[in-house]
């Protein structure tokens, strides 16, 4: 019989997947075990050799080389033989915003969505959203669970830029009611064309974000203005330092107070790149999920002429010039690096910028080693997330699965197989 020849078949075909102490095949119990790739787990230790993950409730439940884990009897086995498994990346700066296409005010629930599984299908399973959030993000954040496909978010709610002690602190406390998770101000003049925050309001946000458990990101563009907000309890320093070298006393403030510096170089680029036709307009991996209507957009020849004339494009491009051996000089400096795009505003491409970003870390001389880490373990611990950025028992299954070595050429990150978080697989598209 047809049939009884073939329930032999695919019982001997079970049995020869289970383990070896079971001639019976385990029924599944629901977990999974991936196993024979390379592990970088991002907690700063070094790669692991034909290593095994088992996953079970989107948790990690055991970790580590393939002599170290029992791969349950029952889970689902997952061959990764070749490949390289990475954390998640970790956007410590980034916006999830109501920007569609090139345009604002877009802010919804399915809008929100669609980036974050942006995000996620380029490998960065959390974003730390620095601004421009409303209840639809927190209430996003708030249902994340074991069946998630798309990025985690966290929020800063509305960029705190008040003008008096009492606007200053009536933003923060609108931003606490919200339910936020960090405090973002901003002090900067726009390349002199504005007023920057005073001291005097600066610290009174500071305060109050302390006063409630919570940590404050500041944007900031001079050196002077960084030291300041250090030396005020600033919590993270949310871009470069763009208008000159850095010097010791200010890496050495970083170190003392244990704070991060967050170097965005990708949103330098943003402001005078569209001067002309990028190249990666045409890099395959940035139209998979590129809007050709946008691009078209951002090809017209008045618009790329209003950008070569354009004096913040000009500053901007000049900033960037000083912030990549800023970024040098701070990592050797041995102060922490949280990588961190400012991703989100219009022309500032979520997912494939995360990927030019960290090659510009490698421009300016950071090791794959180290961005890797500013991207994982150390963005977590920059940001003050417990339950992601390294994989190690009992944290939250975010993953990549890369068939090309990132340690070898960060530039590997590119060579995305698959992207789990949670333990589930990323969909390709939604
Ligand atoms: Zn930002």
């Amino acid at each position: 019989m047809r049939t009884t020849l073939w329930a032999i078949v695919f019982a001997s075909f079970l049995a020869s997947c289970s383990s070896q102490e079971s001639d019976e095949a385990a029924p599944p119990d629901g977990s999974q075990a991936f196993f024979g790739a390379t592990l970088f787990d991002g907690t700063g230790a070094d790669a692991i050799a034909n290593a095994v993950v088992v996953v079970r409730d989107g948790r990690i439940e055991a970790v580590g080389a393939a002599d170290s884990v029992e791969i349950p009897a029952g889970a689902e086995r997952i061959d990764v033989s070749g490949k390289t498994i990475v954390p998640g990346l970790i956007n410590t700066h980034g916006h999830v915003s109501g920007v569609l296409g090139l345009e604002g005010n877009h802010y919804n629930r399915e809008n929100l969505l669609r980036q974050l599984s942006l995000y996620a299908r380029y490998g960065v399973t959390t974003v730390n959203s620095l601004g421009g959030d409303g209840v639809e993000a927190v209430a996003l954040r708030d249902a994340e669970d074991a069946n998630l496909e798309r990025a985690r978010i966290t929020v800063a709610g509305e960029v705190v830029t008040g003008t008096t002690v009492e606007e200053v602190q009536a933003q923060v406390d609108a931003n606490i009611a919200l339910g936020v998770d960090f405090i973002k101000i901003r002090v900067d003049d726009n390349l002199g064309a504005g007023e920057k925050m005073t001291p005097e309001l600066y610290r009174a946000a500071i305060d109050l974000a302390h006063e409630n458990d919570l940590k404050l990101a500041s944007h900031m563009f001079y050196l002077d203005d960084a030291k300041g907000l250090l030396e005020a309890g600033s919590d993270f320093i949310a871009h470069s330092v763009r208008d000159q070298q850095v010097d010791d006393e200010f890496i050495t403030l970083l170190k003392e107070k244990n704070v991060c510096y967050c170097p965005t170089l990708t949103r330098e680029v943003s402001t005078f790149v569209y001067e002309s036709v990028p190249d990666w307009f045409e890099d395959p991996f940035f139209l998979k999920d590129a809007d050709s209507a946008v691009l078209e957009q951002l090809k017209d020849a008045e618009r790329m002429q209003s950008v070569q004339q354009s004096p913040a494009a000009k500053g901007y491009k000049k900033a960037l010039e000083v912030a990549l051996p800023n970024l040098k000089k701070v990592a050797d400096g041995g102060a922490t690096i949280a990588f961190g795009t400012d991703t989100g505003p219009a022309g500032r491409f979520q997912g494939y910028f995360e990927h030019m970003e960290l090659e510009m870390m490698a421009d300016a001389g950071l090791s794959p080693k180290q961005i890797l880490m500013s991207a994982t373990g150390d963005a977590a611990s920059c940001v003050g997330y417990s339950d992601v950025g390294t994989l190690e028992t009992g944290k939250w299954a975010d993953f990549i699965i890369l068939n090309e070595d990132p340690l070898a050429d960060i530039r590997n990150m590119r060579s995305i197989d698959a992207v789990y978080i949670a333990g589930n697989q990323v969909p390709d598209d939604t």
